[in-house]
């Protein structure tokens, strides 16, 4: 069931998605060059995930257009335990915008980090880099990967919010 905010969300990255393919430009590695140059200060950080959360990242920052009263920006905008993680810096007048920034990190989980399809989490078996935990469609999960179910716990603090993330099997 998602939240209204993830359904906001999800509804303008179809827009991102159908202007971005109309424009004839591919979801690949340049991406994160393409958004720097439409949100030059806010983007001012490291964008350390996959191509298929283009679209994802792109619609965040289209609804913050909206949202944000004050000053505003990414210090850091990556991937962990298969999800999007964005840590921001700013005003946040009516906690809007930590709103959407959960509502991506969520939606990201069913997000190929890869080709942006239909995705399941999953987490490599053996092997060099064992235990990686991703996001991906069939096709672009790492071989030799099983299907995990991650839980993640939300901790909040003045300073800022934690998550603590446990891998469980899928039983
Ligand atoms: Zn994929």
């Amino acid at each position: 069931m998602r939240s209204p905010a993830e359904r906001r969300l999800a509804y303008q990255v179809e827009l991102a998605r159908g202007r971005r393919l109309a424009a004839g430009i591919p979801a690949d590695e340049t991406w994160s060059k393409r958004l720097r140059q439409r949100w030059p200060m806010r983007l001012m950080c490291s964008m350390e995930c996959g191509p298929g959360w283009a679209d994802l990242v792109e619609a965040l920052n289209e609804l913050i257009d909206v949202e944000a009263t004050g000053e505003f920006r990414f210090t850091q905008i990556k991937e962990k335990f298969g999800q999007l993680r964005a840590y921001w810096h700013g005003v946040d007048e009516h906690g809007r915008i930590e709103e959407l920034v959960e509502a991506a990190e969520e939606v990201s989980a069913s997000m190929c980090e890869t080709c942006s399809g239909d995705a399941k989490v999953w987490q490599t078996q053996g092997g060099p880099g064992f235990g990686y935990v991703h996001v991906a469609c069939d096709e672009h999960a790492r071989p030799g990967s099983a299907i995990v179910r991650v839980k993640t716990e939300k901790i909040r603090t003045p300073i800022g919010n934690f998550r603590a993330n446990k891998v469980e099997d899928d039983t």
